[in-house]
């Protein structure tokens, strides 16, 4: 399989560690607002990735953090933690929206079909690991006090721009923002592993550690969270393009500054989804959530196919106009399925052949564009339903629209259909057969002309009048 690596910059063969494992680690929400749709394209483009590697027999073992405490509002060290920020505005406690928000992800995750990671980590769990990998940092001369707070110190190591397509000034994120540069930093880059002196001294959560009563930054979490689960050594680390700085560069500096070796060979990067006037966000324009689509009758499901049609690596543009397209294919693609008949058996050649350009389309780089293609290829094939039917539960092992529930649910919907026309056919004979006693012939004429536009031909006879449809 090849996968794009955003350190190499290139696509490469993928070769865990260990063959046959898979360890994979997943930067999670900051749980102090609903996620947006931006956010959740990218948990569905990783999900696929998972699955694709379960589905070609990798035994998978996927750890996400929850950011429940020391993200800022920057993502360098200024401003005010985001989660204190969330509790103010809603006069609940930080632990109250991180339990709300937490809830609130994982059932959108449900609804768009995005597994749950094997392990699911909140950082205020981890108080201990921070601390231990802090002295160690210390200790080995990486990381220094400064104003009560402990630095990453960037100038002890060869390299620290690791994702270098980043323009230096770029990258100074706090001066960028408009931000009072911290004093304390001896480079601009440094960054804090616990805070215990900040401007904003209403931090809801603090604990005790060597240097003071405190709380962790951001990035540290991250690193020592992947380190408590997946040990020294990770494959695949996944984001969205946005954390690869600073906080994925901080990730591997800390990471790798304690280890004293390689900590992750693979960085897998989704590009951002994007509204017409820029970068989906929180704080601008309409904040986009599962539950507001659902609001204005879109599937979870039609938003996630949505994701799939366009790859990974690409930023993607949101409007309604693309979504309405989305989902117009979407139930096409449902009612094809609806009219498969589960006749015949299995053609295991056709099935392998076919299976061979949906996986062939993943195993370059996370095609899901041309994933989505062999699967239309699959209705278009020359081959039974049993085939084609077994071939799109396959595929939706990894692709997860529900396809099949989705065509049942349709099959099962049209009897009900049915019975709405019954019952109407059945009033209107009714009536037309008191017009015609009234003789009001017009009315009576109307009324089967009404049915004959639908399809449903009157029959009269001398015990009454029934009814079937055209054809
Ligand atoms: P956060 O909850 O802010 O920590 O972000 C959760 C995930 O969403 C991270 O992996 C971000 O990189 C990613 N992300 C943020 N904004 C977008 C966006 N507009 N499109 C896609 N992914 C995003
Ligand atoms: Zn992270």
């Amino acid at each position: 399989m090849l996968l794009y690596n955003s350190l190499t910059k290139k696509k490469e063969e993928f070769v865990p560690n260990e063959p046959g494992k898979v360890k994979m680690y997943t930067c999670g929400p900051t749980v102090y607002h609903f996620a947006h749709i931006g956010n959740l394209r990218t948990y569905i483009m990783e999900d696929v990735l998972e699955k694709y590697l379960r589905y070609v027999g990798y035994d998978v073992k996927r750890v996400m953090n929850i950011t429940d405490v020391g993200h800022l509002t920057s993502d360098a060290d200024e401003g005010e933690d985001k989660m204190v920020k969330g509790a103010k505005r809603e006069h609940k406690t930080v632990m109250e929206i991180a339990k709300f928000y937490t809830d609130a992800f994982f059932a959108d995750c449900e609804k768009l079909g995005i597994k749950t990671p094997d392990v699911v980590e909140p950082a205020t769990n981890c108080i201990d690991e921070f601390i231990k990998v802090v002295e160690g940092l210390i200790e080995k001369g990486y990381a220094y006090l400064a104003g009560g707070n402990v630095y990453f110190d960037t100038s002890k190591l060869k390299e620290y721009y690791v994702f270098n397509n980043f323009d230096e000034d770029d990258l100074e994120v706090g001066v960028r923002e408009g931000v009072e540069a911290d004093d304390n930093k001896k480079n601009k880059n440094d960054f804090v592993l616990w805070f215990t002196k900040s401007k904003f001294e209403d931090q809801a959560l603090k604990w005790d550690s060597p240097w003071g009563v405190g709380y962790p930054g951001w990035h540290i979490e991250c690193s020592c969270i992947s380190m408590k689960h997946l040990g020294e050594d990770l494959d695949i680390h996944c984001g969205g393009i946005d954390n690869a700085f600073p906080h994925h560069t901080n990730e591997i500096a800390q990471s790798e500054a304690y280890l004293g070796h390689k900590w992750c060979n693979y960085w897998f990067h989704v590009l951002h989804l994007n509204t017409n006037s820029g970068k989906m966000s929180k704080s601008k324009g309409e904040f986009l959530t599962v539950s507001l689509l659902e609001s204005k009758g879109y599937d979870p499901k039609a938003y996630r196919f949505f994701c799939l049609g366009s790859h990974y690596r690409k930023s993607l543009v949101f409007t309604y106009e693309n979504l309405d397209n989305a989902s117009q294919a979407f139930e096409k693609l449902v009612a094809r399925i609806a009219q498969l008949k589960n006749e015949g058996e299995v053609d295991s050649a056709k099935f392998e052949e076919l299976k061979k350009s949906f996986t062939d389309a993943l195993d370059n780089d996370v095609n899901t564009s041309l994933a989505i293609t062999a699967l239309y290829d699959v209705l278009k094939a020359d081959t039974n339903d049993k085939t084609k039917l077994a071939l799109i539960a396959d595929f939706d092992r990894v692709l997860t629209l529900d396809l099949i529930s989705h065509a049942e649910k349709l099959k099962n919907a049209a009897p009900a259909a049915d019975n709405d026309l019954a019952a109407e056919v059945e009033k209107l004979i009714a009536e037309r057969a008191e017009a015609k006693k009234a003789k009001n012939f017009a009315r009576a004429d109307e009324i089967r002309n009404y049915l004959s536009e639908k399809g449903v031909v009157l029959v009269d006879s001398r015990e009454g009048t029934t009814w079937k449809l055209e054809g």
